[in-house]
């Protein structure tokens, strides 16, 4: 399998130059050069195969001719140590909990199959990689967890003072070993401004091997189309034979890529139902709009803030830009703030159980599209835990999210992070 550069489209690489390039502070968005699918064979069988095994299959596709098998499977299976479950909410209606890893996030699948496979390809280069990131939340401790005791890599994070909830900055700051946090006394912007002088400072990156875990790197992407997958066997084990959609609530539309990539590998999904909150410019897209990126607005569901999403163009890449095509087999709804705390407290009420605002907006959404589809049965991702947001979910519940053991064993740990001013010249002070 070759990669290329969506800008680049005639230059051809190898997915370790896809990876590693991606870190290099830059925008590349990189694609497989085909999708290769299953035949219909391979997608019955994997409809009986564990998480585990429909990861190595499809990891296989994509990694193989660069990484050998032993290695893609212990990849794998360190990613995906946590279950992901399908629980049934009622009727149609089921949700996909992506919240079980060890920082109880979807990032975490991503962030710790990026890990390994950076790892193996630095093994024997012999130079130390320095990660920088700039985060007001859950991105930051899903690399942080993700990148921790990795040989030869070391890892800080820059994140605002006051800003990030309590139990995130237990999360990112009491790590220790090779993870450090510098705590800004600023904003989110602020720590975003350093991290990109550095990125720009030529004599910097002579003095040290600069690198980002960006988001938009596509070995984020290619584990985060195992779980559809897993959701669809899971769903067809539990008996149903209807049409399935999948409900993804969305912000820079990495995880919706990826389910679209898992479609394109053969997985039968009838719809895609693109779920935001006021960020709206996909819905708006989807709808017949044009695409009109805008300055983001902040919400309760702060991990989908996004008002110009980096992924809109790799979704328009695996249609050929053909507008009307990604809009056969996406749906987009927009959910405002009100309907996302009214629907967290209609679940809990009826059916006893805690969404997170991200989970509520997803649900929100599923709703609207099952009154217009009212025979297709949809599973929406719930991504992230309640008591990743428990400041929000208590205003809007009165009522404190249990916490999991993996926050829990944070709570007496002690905040080992370094205090910063906004100064760029202490910055590079500390990085070299
Ligand atoms: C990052 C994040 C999202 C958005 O995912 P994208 O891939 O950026 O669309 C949704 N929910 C939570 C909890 C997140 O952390």
């Amino acid at each position: 399998m070759k990669y290329y550069n969506i800008n680049q489209p005639d230059k051809f690489v190898t997915l370790k130059e896809a990876t590693l390039n991606g870190i290099q502070g830059s925008s590349s968005l990189f694609m497989p050069q085909s999708i290769p699918a299953f035949s219909a064979g391979k997608i019955q069988e994997l409809q009986r195969a564990s998480l585990c095994e429909i990861g190595f299959e499809v990891a296989k596709l994509f990694l193989d001719e660069e990484v050998d098998t032993a290695t893609i499977r212990n990849i794998v299976s360190t990613s995906l140590s946590f279950d992901i479950p399908l629980v049934h909410l009622h009727d149609s209606i089921h949700t996909l909990e992506l919240f079980h890893g060890p920082t109880l996030a979807f990032k975490d699948v991503g962030a710790r199959f990026m890990a390994n496979l950076f790892a193996y390809f630095l093994k024997n280069e012999n130079r130390d990689i320095h990660i920088l990131v700039a985060t007001s939340g859950d991105t930051g401790s899903a690399v942080a967890n993700a990148f921790l005791n990795v040989d030869g890599i070391k890892v800080t994070i820059l994140y605002p003072r006051g800003k990030v909830s309590s139990l995130q900055e237990k999360q990112l700051t009491t790590l220790g070993g090779n993870i450090t946090a510098l705590e800004i006394n600023g904003t989110f912007d602020d720590c975003q401004k350093m991290v990109k002088q550095a990125f720009a400072d030529a004599d910097l990156q002579s003095k040290i091997s600069l690198a980002s875990a960006n988001s938009i790197n596509l070995a984020r992407l290619i584990p985060q189309s195992f779980y559809y997958f897993h959701a669809v066997s899971q769903f067809r084990n539990l008996g149903c034979d209807n049409e399935l959609s999948i409900c993804v609530p969305s912000g820079n539309f990495g995880n919706l890529t990826a389910g679209l990539m898992a479609k394109r590998m053969g997985l039968s999904i009838k719809h895609f139902i693109a779920a935001t909150n006021i960020n709206n410019v996909v819905p708006q897209f989807l709808s017949g709009a044009s695409f009109e990126p805008k300055l983001s607005c902040q919400t309760i569901s702060n991990a989908m803030d996004v008002g110009n999403p980096s992924n809109f163009v790799r979704m328009m890449e695996l249609y050929n830009n053909h507008s009307d095509a990604l809009r056969a087999d996406v749906k987009g709804y927009s959910i405002s703030e009100e309907l996302t705390k009214e629907t967290m407290k209609e679940i809990f009420s009826s059916f006893n159980y805690m969404l997170d605002p991200h989970g509520a907006v997803g649900y929100a959404a599923s709703k609207f599209y099952t009154e217009e589809h009212p025979d297709a049965s949809v599973v929406f991702l719930e991504t992230a835990h309640p008591a990743k947001f428990d400041n929000v979910v208590n205003d809007v519940l009165g009522v404190a999210p249990p916490i999991p053991p993996q926050l829990s064993l944070l709570l007496g740990k002690e905040n080992q992070s370094v205090k910063m001013t906004t100064d760029y010249s202490e910055l590079k002070d500390y990085l070299i």
